[in-house]
């Protein structure tokens, strides 16, 4: 049987569904699984397979635990028809590259992939000490794409409530929208007087918070858990669209059976491209993983030099969910190429706490060098990228997407490997940027620039981001930072 435990001690044995609800070990490690990659996926097999089937396949490895039947339960319904592509993550053709459209989802942004059946999955597991009556609150700070998928994936999820905080005017027109008119009776939407650290910093703390916890257990059956990308539930969907992928590309006659491909990956939190990493362990011919950065390019770095150095300048960028210095999936990639060493992992995430940097092994950093990659775009090079990228191929990409794609054209192709960009977010999240760098009118609000955008590119606006201009607005609170432990009380006893 295939248990998890964490990166930093094997006390734990939990199953998969004991570690999606956990959600984080309580040594502050990440859950990991020793058999990962003891068995393959067969390649194969993989051509003229649809997506679900794919997700079938690929996620039994993963989550053994599950049935059969309840994961296809799970799958039907994380990805039916509100996914505005069939394919669900369509591989489309980019001058000599491809490129993997993650975004045909409900809110527009990749996050969709993993938070459509996460709240499936939960909905499947059980209280670990048998309180029939408990309900799983999702608390999550958000600096725009994160908190709208959950809203989107946990709104009416049976045995769940969300509440999402946000920093107040320090989202987009569109991404505060996206949020405040979210429907379901289970979901709150709160803005905080603060930067989206402070947010954060604050949820952590309530997290942390002991008391709270026996109050909100005692009072309203309620548990809290995040919707992190910390979470083995969130993680794992994401290794299905590699396969995907490469099932694309054998159906396309691009490759045969067991060609390597390679797959470049705007990356924040490092949770979407160690997915890919998981696919090579599980057996994708994957030759090179290529993590590409904004100016918060602290992987880059750390891929360079062996010290990952968290002490640096924080920039805010108009590629918002890639702004961050602690990324914190890189955990479970150091995990494994540390031969499972859960000293090693420890001694780092603590000299990370207590000094802010940590340094990897010489031999190891040279294993990790050679299947990753990595680049990083300022945002005058994302701004061009945006351009570049729709003159050459008439395909608009969006500003996380755009640091891929310079990051890509930065590296010489071998043109015996294709190459696959993963695309994170649809162009209309940020029409106002993407007006801006193809030159266009960018004057109004967000949905007079989604318009225009439309004109001048012969392509259309998702409706769900359209139609936010007209929606109702359900929810105008905003509060303190020190408020926002009550308004987790409150939202619990609803
Ligand atoms: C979250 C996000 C990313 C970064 O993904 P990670 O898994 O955090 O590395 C990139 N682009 C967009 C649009 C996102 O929402």
């Amino acid at each position: 049987m295939t248990t998890f435990h964490s990166t930093r001690s094997t006390t734990d044995s939990l199953t998969a569904k004991q570690a999606i609800r956990k959600g984080i070990a309580d040594d502050g490690g990440l859950f990991v699984s020793d058999s990962l990659g003891s068995e393959h996926v067969d390649i194969a097999s993989l051509a003229g397979k649809s997506y679900q089937q794919i997700a079938q396949t690929v996620l039994a490895k993963l989550l053994p635990d599950f049935t059969e039947e309840e994961l296809a339960d799970c799958i039907r319904e994380a990805y039916g028809d509100q996914w505005s592509d069939p394919a669900i993550t369509p591989l489309k053709p980019l001058g000599d590259d491809y490129i993997l459209e993650l975004f045909n989802g409900p809110t527009s942004a990749f996050k969709d992939v993993a938070l459509q059946i996460l709240p499936r999955f939960m909905a499947r597991t059980t209280p670990a000490d048998g309180d029939p009556d408990e309900k799983i609150m999702i608390l999550t700070a958000t600096s725009g794409d994160t908190g709208k998928a959950a809203l989107a994936g946990f709104a009416d999820a049976p045995g769940t409530a969300i509440t999402v905080f946000y920093p107040e005017g320090k989202v987009s027109q569109v991404q505060q929208l996206q949020m405040t008119t979210q429907a379901g009776a289970n979901v709150n939407v709160c803005a905080v007087k603060g930067n989206f650290d402070d947010a954060q910093t604050a949820v952590k703390r309530i997290f942390g918070d002991k008391d709270l916890a026996s109050e909100l257990a005692d009072k309203s059956h309620t548990v809290l858990s995040s919707a992190n990308s910390i979470n083995v539930g969130r993680l794992v969907p994401q290794v299905v669209y590699y396969f995907a992928a490469y099932a694309q590309l054998l159906e396309d006659q691009v490759i045969n059976v067991g060609d390597e491909v390679e797959f470049c990956v705007p990356t924040g939190n490092f949770g979407d491209i160690l997915a890919g990493y998981y696919a090579k362990l599980l057996g994708l011919p994957v030759k090179h993983l290529i993590v590409a950065s904004d100016k918060n390019n602290v992987l880059f770095d750390f891929l360079t030099t062996g010290t990952y150095n968290r002490q640096r300048p924080f920039f805010q960028t108009i590629s918002p969910s890639m702004d961050i210095l602690v990324s914190s999936n890189l955990e479970r990639m150091l995990y494994y190429f540390s031969e499972k060493d859960t000293r090693l992992i420890s001694m780092l995430m603590n000299d990370l706490n207590q000094w802010g940097a940590f340094e990897v092994p010489e031999q190891m950093l040279a294993k990790i060098r050679s299947l990753f990659g990595c680049g990083w775009a300022d945002e005058d090079q994302v701004r061009e990228s945006i351009h570049d990228c729709w003159e050459k191929n008439h395909y608009v990409i969006d500003p996380h997407t755009a640091c891929g794609y310079f990051v890509m054209q930065q590296i010489p192709r071998d043109p015996l490997t294709p190459r696959v960009l993963l695309s994170t977010a649809s162009p209309y999240k940020f029409p106002r940027v993407v007006n801006e760098s193809l030159g266009l009118d960018a004057e109004g609000t967000d949905f007079e620039c989604m318009d225009v955008l439309a004109k001048a590119t012969g392509t259309t606006a998702p409706a769900a981001l359209r139609g936010l201009e007209t929606a109702d607005v359900r929810f105008d609170d905003v509060v303190e930072i020190d408020a926002m432990k009550d308004y987790v009380r409150t939202a619990a006893e609803k």
